[in-house]
C-alpha cells in the first residue's frame, strides 16, 4: 500500500485524507521536510495558493518539494495544489500577492490563470468527462477556480470545461482546477493512488 501525503500547511487536507483513505492509500501529513522524504506521492490541496506558497517558503519545504517533483515523486493537485504544480502562473485578479511573483514547486508544463473562472461565477459545478476515469462523467466542484492557458507537448490535457482545460497530466503529475476531494466520488484520487503504485513499483 502506498503512503501518500498530503501538503498540510493550508486548505482543504482533510478532505484529501478521506478521499486517499477511500482510494485504498495510506495518508500522512507533510509539514516539514523529513515528512516529504517519507511518501510515495503527495496531494497539493485546494485552499489559498499564494498562502500555501509563502507558509512552504517559511517551513523550509520549497526546496524539497521542487526536488522531489524533480526526481519524479508522483504529486496531484487540486485548484490551489494546480497553481502550485505549474511552470508559470497568470494572475485574472487584481488583488495578487502584491505584485510580486508568487512561487511554484512547478513541474507540469503549463500556464495556469488564477481565479480565471471569473467573480460572477466564483463557484460553480459542472459534469465533466476525465480522460482515464471510467464509469462516467465525475462532478467538477469550481471554487475560485483556474483554468490551464496553455500546455507544453508532454503535458495532456484529460478534461475540458466551456473551451478551457480543467485536467492535466504529465508523467506522474496530475492536476486538477476543481475538488474532487469535495463530492465523495473518490475516482480521480483512485487514479492518483494508481499512478503512486505505478510508479513505486
Ligand atoms: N483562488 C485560489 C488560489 O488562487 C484557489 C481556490 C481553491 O483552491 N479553491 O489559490
Amino acid at each position: 500500500t502506498p503512503t501518500v501525503g498530503v501538503l498540510a500547511l493550508q486548505g482543504d487536507v482533510r478532505e484529501h485524507f478521506a478521499a486517499l483513505a477511500a482510494a485504498g492509500a495510506h495518508t500522512c501529513a507533510v509539514r516539514r521536510p523529513e515528512e516529504l522524504a517519507a511518501v510515495d506521492g503527495l496531494v497539493v490541496p485546494g485552499g489559498e495558493s499564494t498562502t500555501i506558497s509563502k507558509l512552504a517558503v517559511a517551513f523550509g519545504l520549497m526546496e524539497p518539494l521542487r526536488e522531489r517533483v524533480r526526481a519524479g515523486m508522483p504529486a496531484y493537485g487540486s485548484c490551489a495544489g494546480m497553481i502550485l504544480l505549474a511552470d508559470k502562473i497568470l494572475d485574472a485578479s487584481p488583488v495578487s500577492a502584491g505584485g510580486q511573483e508568487q512561487e511554484t514547486v512547478g513541474g507540469i508544463d503549463m500556464i495556469v490563470r488564477r481565479n480565471a473562472f471569473g467573480r460572477q461565477n466564483e463557484s460553480f459545478e459542472a459534469p465533466l468527462d476525465v480522460k482515464g476515469v471510467e464509469g462516467g462523467p465525475v462532478e467538477g466542484v469550481f471554487i475560485r477556480a483556474p483554468w490551464v492557458e496553455s500546455t507544453g507537448e508532454r503535458a495532456e490535457t484529460l478534461a475540458v470545461h466551456d473551451g478551457h482545460t480543467v485536467a492535466v497530466r504529465q508523467d506522474a503529475l496530475l492536476a486538477t482546477s476543481f475538488h474532487p476531494e469535495l463530492t465523495g466520488d473518490h475516482r480521480v484520487h483512485a487514479m492518483f493512488v494508481e499512478m503512486v503504485r505505478a510508479a513505486a513499483a
